[in-house]
């Protein structure tokens, strides 16, 4: 089903129109209310009528993270403070968060994005939506509940944690979608197996998954597991939250972003250069439609590729394909560049493995040297260390082979891998550490 049929089918001429128009009215007012913004383009000696074509998007300044951070914490604010109604924050692992506001428009937009994006997830009133996303200043717990609450779920605001309650619901409760990471999911699984618990039975039928980049391995495994599609749905807390965009279950290749709410561009990692579409690099996002918190040319370090071709679900927005990887989560192991996700896809395709993991990188001397930590599953675990440590080999190859680099490779027993309540740790750094 297409919640909103008008504005997701609209002809690309008409959304481009509508793009441009509202791209014009965001650059005056961030020029007009936000002294950053203002002296970042007269720096650039550009001005809000300079802004005549789409394409004009790349007179604008960038803006990045640590610059929402250097605004912290009202900063970028755009509305006097008693138009805002909702503060939400970035995660801050290093060092201040980065706080955002929603008006009660903005609060409204949200929900209705998130309700098409529930919508092609082939959800529909009727259907209860476990939300195992935590809630807080997180945006994925409130995000996906006021989602929805607009297309009119039952929704079940169980948030992250207490792992053996959420399958105790999961069964008595009997929603037909869950939503959360992917890799609690997994933790669900697990935990759903030990107590006697067959996912696949239940009404269960889609599971929403995102805030950390996943791949189809990934995929493959939860769908198996659960007896469910699983769908990646993107969003940052920068630009609002869950529902910048979604994969629909009649693609499900790529996900499409709103784009009467979002400008999207993929732009060279190095130069900041456009790219045309089809070419991998940074994902850069102007909002549209943000009152409070209006963004100009994020930089997401998200790295993806823009689909442009028309989706047999009848959407017209573009589709954005899986995050491969995030420039924060790069890796440079002797000069080669490595993402949690591709070394995620091998663990993912050695069948004997359990599919939790975590990276270490140390460095001796003056090398860096790469420590893969994966489960085996029991059987692989009950044929003892020889069979393990020829599984380990393989991996090892594998990883060589289509990575590049060489690497130590530690098979453990199960539940050695520390389990995610929501955001997975993929790596941990051990090169900045004081010996
Ligand atoms: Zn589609």
């Amino acid at each position: 089903m297409i919640f909103d049929i008008r504005n997701e089918t609209l002809p690309r001429e008409e959304l481009a129109e509508l793009q441009l128009h509202r791209l014009r009215a965001t650059v005056l007012r961030c020029y007009e209310t936000v002294t950053f913004y203002r002296e970042a383009m007269d720096e650039l000696e550009v001005k809000p009528h300079h802004i005549q074509s789409l394409a004009d998007v790349k007179l604008l300044p960038f803006t990045k993270k640590e610059q929402l951070r250097d605004n912290y914490p009202y900063g970028m604010f755009a509305v006097p403070s008693h138009h805002v109604v909702r503060l939400h924050a970035s995660s801050g692992t290093s060092g201040k968060p980065v706080v955002v506001g929603h008006t009660r428009r903005d609060l409204v937009n949200w929900g209705e994005m998130g309700a098409r994006c529930l919508a092609a997830a082939g959800l529909a009133p009727g259907d209860r939506l476990h939300n195992a996303y935590g809630y807080g200043l997180f945006t994925g717990g409130l995000g996906l509940h006021g989602a929805g609450e607009a297309l009119g779920l039952t929704v079940i605001p169980m948030s992250g944690g207490q792992t053996q309650k959420q399958v105790m619901l999961l069964a008595d409760l009997a929603p037909t979608a869950m939503s959360c990471t992917p890799s609690y999911a997994l933790n669900i699984v697990e935990e759903a197996e030990k107590l006697g618990v067959d996912l696949r039975k239940l009404p269960l039928k889609v599971g929403i998954f995102g805030a950390e980049p996943w791949t189809e391995e990934m995929r493959y495994e939860l769908e198996s597991r659960m007896g469910i599609d699983a769908l990646d749905i993107y969003g940052l807390t920068e630009l609002m939250g869950p529902s910048v965009g979604i994969e629909c279950l009649e693609g499900k290749k790529g996900l499409h972003i709103w784009e009467d709410h979002f400008l999207v561009e993929c732009v060279d990692i190095d130069t900041g250069e456009p790219l045309p579409p089809g070419e991998k690099g940074e994902v850069v996002i102007t909002s549209l439609t943000r009152e409070a918190f209006p963004m100009l040319r994020f930089r997401t370090r998200d790295i993806a590729v823009l689909e442009p071709a028309p989706c047999k679900c009848g959407r017209t927005h573009v589709r954005m394909s899986r995050i491969t990887g995030r420039t924060d989560d790069m890796l440079i192991i002797r000069g080669v560049n490595v993402f949690p996700t591709q070394v995620e896809a091998i663990l993912m395709r050695t069948e004997t493995l359990s599919p939790f993991y975590q990276l270490e990188v140390f460095r001796e001397g003056h090398l860096d040297s790469l420590r893969v930590n994966v489960e085996a599953s029991p059987p692989l675990y009950a044929k003892g260390q020889d069979y393990m440590d020829r599984v380990a080999a393989k991996v090892k190859k594998d990883i060589k082979d289509f990575i590049g680099i060489s690497c130590e490779v530690k098979i453990h027993p199960t539940g050695a891998v520390e389990r995610s309540m929501g955001k997975a740790v993929r790596v941990v750094d051990h090169r900045n550490e004081k010996k």
